[in-house]
């Protein structure tokens, strides 16, 4: 099964190219109240934001799959960054019948995935910080499986990365593939 484990993001992991061209498409949370995107050293022009509540791809709605096409097939990025944020009152479970709460409904199948594991943590704060990484990397893995996105991959090395952005330190760790954390069996067949 695949795992992940956290690293820092230094300030270069995206080497900027020093000129106005969009190279990375960011995709973040809504209710994020910082400008996290300044955690890489790049001019403003070189990323072309998108967010949405609790930074989802996996609902397929119009508008990110119509930021996915325009930032994929014209502005040709060679990055996607789903940047979640620890702290975030949207990624957590959600018990009713609102259209936000629907919205939401992927974070609570992904809650229901690793309950197990979530439920052992020792506080709550542990267990909402565990669910964002849980969340952001279960987004990428959706992207991954695209067929536009495995096309980019092949043609010019497009990169997808999960980034959670902790305010309490103004960084982001990125989570990358292999590690001790291991993602409970069928979270795809969820998303
Ligand atoms: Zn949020």
């Amino acid at each position: 099964m695949e795992s992940f484990h956290t690293e820092v993001v230094d300030s270069h992991f995206i080497p900027s190219l020093r000129k106005p061209k969009a190279q990375i498409l960011w995709i973040g949370c809504s209710d994020s109240g910082w400008a996290e995107t300044r955690t890489l050293d790049l001019l403003p022009e070189e990323i072309i934001v998108h967010r949405s509540p609790g930074d989802l791809v996996s609902n397929n709605d119009l508008s990110t799959l119509s930021t996915l096409e325009y930032a994929l097939g014209i502005l040709q990025v060679t990055h996607i960054v789903i940047c979640g944020h620890y702290n975030c009152r949207l990624v957590n479970t959600h018990t009713d019948s609102s259209p936000l709460c629907e919205w939401l409904s992927d974070v609570n199948a992904i809650y229901n995935a690793h309950k197990p594991e979530l439920d052992s943590l020792p506080s709550s704060t542990a267990r909402d910080r565990r669910l964002v990484e849980l969340h952001v990397w279960a987004q990428t893995q959706v992207l991954l499986a695209r067929p536009d996105i495995i096309k980019a991959q092949a043609e010019r090395g497009l990169q997808v990365h999960g980034f959670v952005y902790d305010d309490a330190k103004d960084e982001c760790v990125d989570l990358v593939a292999g590690g001790s954390c291991k993602l409970t069996r069928g979270i795809m067949s969820l998303l």
